[in-house]
C-alpha cells in the first residue's frame, strides 16, 4: 500500500511541485496519473521511490515510513519498486539479456537463478528472440518492453512508469499498456503518469489528476479529461 499524508513539495529553487497531497493507493492498483505539463505528475512518482523527498508530510510504503528510512536502506525499497522510464534508459553497450541481468547480479542473485528469472520476463514482454541484440538494434517499443522487463525481474511489489509511452507512436503504445496490465493482473500495483488520452479513456483504471500541485479528482474508471 501507498499512503501520503499531506505531501508538500517545494524544491530548492523555490518551486512549489506539491502542495497537500493526501491518497491512498491500494496492492495491485492500476492507476493513471494524468494533468497538465508542470502539474506535478513526475514528482509525484519520484516521491514514491524515494528519487525526491518531500518537505512536509508523510509517505508509507507498504508500512515504511519513508521520512524515517535510512540512506542506506534505500535499495532495500527500491527492490520492491520497478521503474520505467520515457526514454527507457537502457544501457547501450550491453545486450537485452545484459541489461536485465545487471539488476539481478547487483543483488549477488545465483546464475542460475539469474538466466531463469530473465528468460521468464522476457517472454512475459515478448523479447526471447532478442535476448542477445544490443538496443540500438530493437524498435523503440522493443526497447521499452526491454526497460519493463528489467523493472520486474525484481518481482517488485510496484511498477512505477513515467510517460512510458511519451516516445512510442499510438499502436505500439497501446501494445506496451497491455504489457502493464498483465503485470498488473499478477498482483503487481501499476503506477502509471501519462498525457496519452487515448490509453486513459481505452484502457479505464483509476485516474488521479494533479494540477497546479494539488490532486483535483481522483476517480475509478476515471476519463483523461484534457483535450491533449
Ligand atoms: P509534471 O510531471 O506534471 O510535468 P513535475 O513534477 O515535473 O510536473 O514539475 C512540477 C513543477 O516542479 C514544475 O514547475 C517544474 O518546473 C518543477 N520542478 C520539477 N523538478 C524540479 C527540480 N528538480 N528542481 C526545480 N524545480 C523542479
Ligand atoms: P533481504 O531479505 O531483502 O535481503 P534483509 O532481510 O537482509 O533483506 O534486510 C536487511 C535490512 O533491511 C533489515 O534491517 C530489514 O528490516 C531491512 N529491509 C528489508 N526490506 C526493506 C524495505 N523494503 N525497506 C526498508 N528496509 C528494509
Amino acid at each position: 500500500m501507498i499512503l501520503m499524508k499531506d505531501v508538500y513539495k517545494t524544491y530548492a529553487n523555490g518551486v512549489t511541485a506539491l502542495s497537500g497531497v493526501n491518497v491512498k493507493i491500494d496492492q495491485g492498483e492500476f492507476v493513471y496519473v494524468v494533468g497538465p505539463s508542470g502539474a506535478g505528475k513526475s514528482t509525484f512518482v519520484k516521491l514514491i521511490f524515494r528519487e525526491e523527498k518531500p518537505s512536509s508530510g508523510q509517505i508509507f510504503i507498504n508500512d515504511i515510513n519513508l521520512s524515517e528510512l535510512k540512506e542506506r536502506k534505500i535499495p532495500y525499497l527500491r527492490r520492491n519498486i520497478g521503474v520505467v522510464y520515457q526514454d527507457f534508459r537502457l544501457l547501450p553497450k550491453l545486450t537485452v539479456y545484459e541489461n536485465i541481468a545487471f539488476a539481478l547480479e547487483v543483488i549477488e542473485e545465483s546464475p542460475r537463478n539469474i538466466r531463469n528469472r530473465v528468460m521468464d520476463v522476457l517472454d512475459v514482454v515478448g523479447l526471447k528472440n532478442k535476448a542477445k541484440s544490443i538496443p540500438d538494434e530493437l524498435s523503440g517499443g522493443e526497447q521499452q518492453r526491454v526497460s519493463i522487463a528489467r523493472a520486474i525481474v525484481n518481482r517488485p511489489k510496484i511498477v512505477i512508469a513515467d510517460e512510458p509511452t511519451g516516445n512510442l507512436d499510438p499502436e505500439t503504445s497501446l501494445d506496451i499498456l497491455k504489457t502493464f496490465e498483465s503485470i498488473n493482473e499478477g498482483g503487481t500495483t501499476v503506477i502509471m503518469a501519462t498525457h496519452s488520452k487515448a490509453i486513459v479513456n481505452q484502457f479505464k483504471k483509476r485516474v488521479i489528476a494533479i494540477e497546479d500541485g494539488i490532486i483535483a479528482r481522483d476517480e475509478q474508471q476515471g476519463e483523461y479529461g484534457y483535450e491533449v
